[in-house]
């Protein structure tokens, strides 16, 4: 499993198999399974499904690792597209930015003016949220993450469980009073850096969970909030708001669009906060072959659409 977990990383990366594998039939209707359609129009539909279901939605317009400047500013234009619209549709949703979409790799200044000029635009009382991408990006997002906090009270930030330094990272980031969404972690990072064994991984999670939640008890997280799929995982953070008699409202769990649909409904019906994480974009490659790398077992599913064709 975790040489076939490498591989699927590896070929995440593969130049040759990103301008190939995104015509071939079978896997563009694999990756409907995780994405409601490539346009703003496929999220927005979705997300007034899921409101519906008392589901609230972060979108995603997928794409990393810009290196034209004009390229960024499109995101960023993009971006305060989405927001209008959002807005405009009265829709629970927010956004959630990769950095090196936004010129991360342009330098940390020009990166800053656009997601700046997203942050601006956001005038009611959603967060927007700043990706966590691989080991070699997490000082520079960190960086930015600070600079925007400080003027933005309403930034978010990814932490990666699988990290060693998220704990300090973390311990850094609560006076600053971050909302932080904890996730495991999606990218093939070196034993040096980050825990390799799932049952660390899971273990660290749950730590950096608890201090999220007493930070927030406390006021020093202004929201906590848990990427997850593991439904062990979250009905162990349940428990422990349950036990100190804290609302049930303040477990949010945000999972992606077609994983675990119906524990995504059951966390809505039950008065927890469940949020679904829709991506879009034409750009899907890497971020479909992570999505596998998690689940190997996905690739049976990819499978069986080739054996439709
Ligand atoms: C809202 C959200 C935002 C995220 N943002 C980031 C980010 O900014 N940076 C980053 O590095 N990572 C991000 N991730 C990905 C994350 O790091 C994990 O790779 C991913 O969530 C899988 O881990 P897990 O917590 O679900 O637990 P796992 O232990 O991997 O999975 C638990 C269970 O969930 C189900 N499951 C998990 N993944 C899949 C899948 N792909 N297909 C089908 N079933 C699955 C399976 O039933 C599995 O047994 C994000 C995830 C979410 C949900």
């Amino acid at each position: 499993m975790a040489l076939l977990r490498s591989l699927l990383l590896a070929a995440s990366r593969n130049a040759w198999m990103r301008r190939n594998a995104v015509n071939l039939p079978f896997v563009r209707r694999s990756v409907s399974r995780f994405m409601p359609g490539e346009t703003l129009e496929a999220a927005l539909r979705t997300a007034e499904q899921l409101r519906q279901s008392r589901i609230g939605t972060v979108f995603t317009h997928l794409g990393e690792n810009v290196t034209d400047h004009g390229e960024a500013r499109k995101v960023t234009e993009h971006y305060l597209e989405v927001l209008d619209r959002i807005h405009s549709q009265n829709l629970p949703t927010e956004v959630s930015v990769k950095l090196t979409q936004l010129g991360l790799e342009l330098g940390p200044d020009v990166c800053y003016e656009n997601l700046e000029q997203i942050l601006r635009h956001e005038r009611g009382e959603a967060i927007v949220w700043v990706d966590m991408e691989a080991s070699n990006h997490v000082d520079a997002t960190l960086g930015i993450y600070r600079r925007a906090l400080e003027k933005y009270p309403r930034t978010g930030i990814c932490l990666q469980a699988y990290l060693y330094r998220t704990k300090e990272d973390l311990a850094g980031l609560l006076p600053l009073k971050p909302s932080v969404r904890l996730v495991k972690g999606a990218y093939k990072e070196p034993a040096q850096i980050a825990f390799s064994r799932k049952a660390d991984v899971d273990r660290n999670y749950f730590t950096l969970a608890q201090e999220m939640l007493r930070a927030e008890a406390e006021g020093h997280c202004a929201r906590a909030a848990f990427g997850t799929h593991d439904v062990r995982l979250i009905g162990r953070i349940g428990d422990f708001i349950a036990q100190r008699g804290w609302p049930k409202n303040r477990l949010e769990v945000q999972m992606l669009y077609g994983i675990q649909r119906a524990e995504q409904e059951r966390l809505a019906q039950n008065g927890y906060r469940s949020i679904v994480l829709v991506s879009y974009g034409t750009y899907w490659y890497p971020w479909f072959v992570r999505r596998l790398a998690e689940r190997p077992a996905n690739l049976w599913f990819l499978l069986r659409n080739v054996l439709a064709n």
